[in-house]
């Protein structure tokens, strides 16, 4: 089945899916994303989602592309016309197109909007989840906003190709002061010997999750409770668990740090739990029309 994706009002199939070589994002990273899950033909925590990107566009002043019912249509959209039952859903809006030049364009500019959809299998992520994965560590070097979702990756991508490079599927990010910030593309966690939940706080120095939010309220549906405060790489080495969490990945059990095993080296139980009762908690959106 050919992919289609949505670019600036219209749908076009993804392998001529295009923006002009001046669009601000590609110029200067100056936009932002989203990305949600899909599951069994649901948007997972749409409105949390489009709340962020809200905020995201209005902390660097680019304008509202759409109504958010326009933005709900679109996406639908974009889902359905790529029949996709479970994988992601991906937004972008950029500061628009205009003659390359530092400070923003002109009213006259319109913000980019584009979407796109793709298929994710269950079962690899299910097997993955089995197995858990291994994390590296490395020096937080971004910049002090990253509770912005912006497309201004590098360091993201540098991280996470370190973290592959050494065997590991993510990266840590370390502050000067030996404390854990979140993962290239995850919020972090670990779970202490009495069973607490701890993650940093969602201050500047992290991007504030949306399935950190809901695991936290899960949590507390579940009677465990949740420290939101910083953790050093020395003690989630010695946690009795720990896990990632994202859109794409859910709730992902870590079995390794640099070379510290997790436990016993294989996913822990909290982990797991939170994992397949998580979407109890998150907001569900059927794709029916709008
Ligand atoms: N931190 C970073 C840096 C991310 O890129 C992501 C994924 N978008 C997350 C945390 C997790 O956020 P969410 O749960 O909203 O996907």
């Amino acid at each position: 089945m050919s992919r289609v994706a949505y670019v600036n009002g219209r749908y076009v199939p993804h392998s001529q899916a295009a923006v002009h070589i001046e669009d601000r994002g590609y110029q200067f990273a100056d936009g932002v994303y989203e990305v949600c899950e899909i599951l069994k033909g649901q948007i997972v925590d749409l409105t949390a989602h489009l709340d962020r990107l809200d905020r995201s566009l209005d902390e660097l002043s680019i304008r509202h592309p759409m109504t958010r019912v326009a933005f709900v249509t679109v996406m639908k959209e974009v889902v359905a016309r790529n029949r996709v039952r479970d994988g992601l859903l991906y937004i972008q809006v950029t500061r628009g197109v205009a003659r390359r030049d530092h400070v923003f364009p002109g009213p006259e500019v319109a913000p980019s909007v584009i979407m796109s959809a793709k298929s994710v299998s269950i079962e690899k992520g299910l097997k993955a989840a089995e197995k858990g994965m291994s994390v590296i560590t490395t020096p937080e070097n971004r910049w002090d906003r990253v509770d912005i979702k912006t497309v201004g990756l590098l360091p993201n991508v540098l991280a996470k190709q370190k973290a592959k490079e050494a065997g590991a599927k993510e990266a840590w990010f370390v502050d000067k002061d030996g404390y854990v910030t979140e993962g290239g593309s995850t919020n972090a966690w670990i779970v202490l010997n009495d069973g607490k939940l701890v993650t940093r706080p969602a201050d500047h120095g992290i991007l504030r999750g949306i399935t950190r939010s809901v695991v936290m309220k899960l949590a507390e549906k579940h009677g465990i409770s949740v420290e939101e405060r910083a953790f050093t790489v020395e003690e989630s080495k010695s946690a009795r668990e720990a896990f990632v969490t994202s859109a794409s990945l859910v709730v992902m059990p870590v079995v390794k740090i640099d070379d510290q095993v997790i436990g016993d080296g294989t996913p822990g139980p909290v982990a797991i739990e939170l994992r397949k009762t998580f979407h109890e908690a998150a907001e569900l959106i059927k794709l029916t029309a709008a």
